[in-house]
């Protein structure tokens, strides 16, 4: 009788701390798991899976909310591949995340969506406010000091938008963006084209 009386105690302590080993470790799993390993940005699913959220959240608020989508592709990067290797390459795109990354909000998200695609999700921004968010990121990308082998290589990216007052479905956002992303793209690249969800003409066209 006695011996489980005194085995219970330190038996209890020692199944909480595996307990707490076990919550450490499956917040490294889930950490791991939403993260793109090169860049260390959002994967896709993590990224859509959490602006999905936000946004459900705040269509059942009845204030709803206001906010941005930016999708972003750089420019030409086949050539960097092509002219200084795939390794380099891929500290490009490092470089590239990090300073869309050094321009944002610690509530703002940043999304690698496959390749050398980015998505950046701005809650609670109001859309007259985006272009210069979507601008600062452009610019901060274009002025990245990248010089593979001691050759100076400019990098660029172009940036399509779609804003949000009220509510708005990821999907929707997703598309109307991507849509601007192809028009900056067919413009000239090394541009931002925005537009309000629902609404016809273009917030700005910049650059
Ligand atoms: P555009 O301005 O039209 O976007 O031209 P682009 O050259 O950027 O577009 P394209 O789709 O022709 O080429 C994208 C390239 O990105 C091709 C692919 O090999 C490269 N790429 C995709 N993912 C990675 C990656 O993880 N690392 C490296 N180094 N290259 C990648
Ligand atoms: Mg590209
Ligand atoms: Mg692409």
């Amino acid at each position: 009788m006695i011996i489980p009386l005194l085995i219970a105690p330190p038996f209890f302590l020692y199944l909480l701390s595996k307990l707490r080993q076990l919550a450490i470790a499956h917040e490294q799993l889930m950490v791991i798991a939403s993260t793109d390993g090169l860049t260390s940005c959002f994967n896709r699913a993590a990224f859509t899976t959490l602006v999905d959220a936000y946004l459900d959240r705040v269509d059942r608020q009845e204030k709803g909310g206001e906010g941005a989508l930016l999708v972003m592709d750089v420019d030409h990067f086949k050539n960097v591949n092509d002219n200084f290797g795939h390794d380099m390459g891929d500290e490009a795109l490092k470089l590239i995340a990090q300073s869309i990354k050094s321009t944002l909000r610690e509530v703002d998200l940043v999304g690698r969506m496959g390749g050398e695609e980015f998505s950046v999700f701005l809650p609670g921004i109001a859309p007259d406010r985006v272009v210069m968010v979507a601008e600062r990121i452009r610019e901060t990308v274009k002025a990245v000091n990248f010089c593979p082998q001691g050759i100076p290589c400019n990098l660029s990216i172009s940036i399509g938008g779609a804003t949000y007052v009220r509510t708005a479905s990821f999907s929707e956002l997703y598309k109307l963006a991507d849509k601007l992303l192809y028009d900056a793209k067919r413009q000239g690249r090394d541009r931002v084209e925005l537009c309000q969800l629902g609404s016809g003409p273009p917030l700005a066209a910049a650059h």
